[in-house]
């Protein structure tokens, strides 16, 4: 290494520009080649930079928030499902309703999508360096339940209750009881009005009152929070899972 591409290196660290020292060599001489301008070289080093930084805060994002899959909405095939509004789904990967703290429920049978929906909203809202933590419902409430144990409550609630987005998935696949039921109630009351939630149901609200084992009071309490400022995406539909095996003749019933 010679004396300059150290002191480049030195200012690279010092200015947190980590990549311009790699970058720098390889645009100086695409500056030659096309006859940049020294302000379209100094432009053209900056935005690199800035797309690596961009990409890299998004990646570590993506990856503190758990997802189990990467879905992207431009995976998700629209023609599929009729029931849902492409414009609208459109409009909620703006991340516009985690800044004016709403909530989005996906609510349908399984395999119609809501999983992988839930999933590109975080990845959306990763990319605009948002952060995002993803669960389901029975490990969120064992997790907690856990850390109650452990003497380590509050600082577990606080990775629920600190990112800007919350994905909960699965709310009412398995019946949850008063303490668990407790334990939920206790995150949405702290993000009410604080932090946005996705969550996925494969039960209507008519049927939450089962979601908490007959407790209508805290399915009513929880719901009431929830739906406050939220919308609501009722997807109808057949299952995606059985699409293939549907189309080869052999049709299972679906598992969830
Ligand atoms: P749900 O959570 O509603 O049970 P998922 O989101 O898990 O359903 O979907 C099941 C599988 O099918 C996933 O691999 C998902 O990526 C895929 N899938 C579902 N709907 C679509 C769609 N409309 N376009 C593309 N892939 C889909
Ligand atoms: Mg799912």
């Amino acid at each position: 290494m010679n004396l300059s591409d150290e002191r480049l290196e030195h200012l690279a660290h010092k200015l947190r520009l980590p990549d311009v020292p790699t970058l720098a060599p390889c645009l100086a001489q695409e500056a030659a080649t096309k006859e940049w301008s020294f302000l379209d070289f100094a432009e053209a080093l900056l935005q690199a930079q800035s797309d690596l930084s961009d990409a890299r805060a998004c990646d570590t994002l993506e990856r503190l928030a758990g997802f189990p899959a990467r879905k992207t909405i431009d995976a998700f095939d629209f023609s599929f499902q009729p029931s849902i509004n492409k414009k609208q789904i459109q409009e909620l990967a703006s991340c516009a309703f985690i800044e004016r703290v709403e909530n989005v429920m996906l609510l349908g049978p399984p395999g119609v999508g809501k999983t992988h929906l839930a999933i590109s909203l975080g990845v959306e809202a990763s990319k605009r360096r948002l952060s995002v933590k993803f669960t389901t419902a029975s490990k969120l409430v064992a997790s907690l339940a856990e850390a109650r144990t452990a003497g380590t409550f509050s600082r577990r609630l606080m990775g629920f209750v600190r990112p800007s987005l919350l994905i909960v998935d699965e709310v009412g696949f398995l019946p949850l009881d008063a303490s668990e039921a407790s334990l939920l109630f206790e995150v949405v009351c702290r993000r009410y009005e604080r932090g946005s939630i996705v969550l996925t149901s494969n039960k209507s609200y008519g049927e939450w009152g089962e979601v908490f084992s007959g407790d209508t009071v805290i399915a009513t309490a929880i719901l009431d929070r929830l739906l406050h400022h939220s919308t609501t995406i009722p997807i109808k539909g057949e299952s995606y899972r059985l699409k293939d095996r549907k189309k080869a003749g052999i049709v299972t019933t679906p598992a969830g």
